[in-house]
């Protein structure tokens, strides 16, 4: 089985729409909403140092899913602080290894879209071990098709991930 989507056929492809421009402005950015990172309100940290928190998601199907934030309000990787670019890394590789602790888990994937917020923010969802369908891009797709779990749970996964950090 290879990656497949998490809708049953018939599916017919169809074009984009007209474009958007200027584009609304995003969460955070001048004429947009204020930044809800910045403003505390999101879900509470669950683990932090001196550049970045880590949150548990709301409303979501797969539990270990967690979200990064810069502590600086900062768009993408090319505006944040070079030591901060760099450091990425190393505390991508904390958390990723903190979600493969709780067992059950084929790989993390990160995903970075911006398209909400314009404070630095990057997603590492769990793909469940076995669900190769879900594999690549078709894990978004999944997550948000699969019933969501209790936010109690999401929160007490994020939880295991810190203590594993
Ligand atoms: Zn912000």
């Amino acid at each position: 089985m290879s990656m497949t989507l998490p809708y049953a056929e018939p599916l017919i492809s169809r074009e984009p729409g007209e474009r958007v421009i200027p584009e609304p402005p995003r969460r955070g950015e001048p004429g947009g909403p204020p930044c809800a990172i910045c403003d505390g309100q999101t879900t509470s940290a669950v683990w932090s140092d001196d550049n970045w928190t880590l949150h548990p998601p709301v409303g979501g199907s797969l539990p270990g899913s967690v979200w990064l934030a810069s502590r600086v309000h900062a768009d993408s990787f090319s505006d944040l602080p070079e030591p901060l670019q760099s450091d990425f890394g190393r505390v991508a590789a904390r958390v990723e290894r903190g979600i493969l602790s709780l067992g059950d888990v084929a790989r993390v994937h990160l995903y970075r879209w911006g398209d909400g917020g314009a404070h630095f923010h990057v997603w590492f969802i769990p793909r469940p071990l076995g669900m190769v369908e879900a594999s690549g891009m078709m894990l978004p797709l999944w997550e948000d098709v699969l019933p969501n779990v209790p936010d109690e749970e999401l929160a007490a996964a994020a939880e295991r991930v810190a203590a594993a950090m």
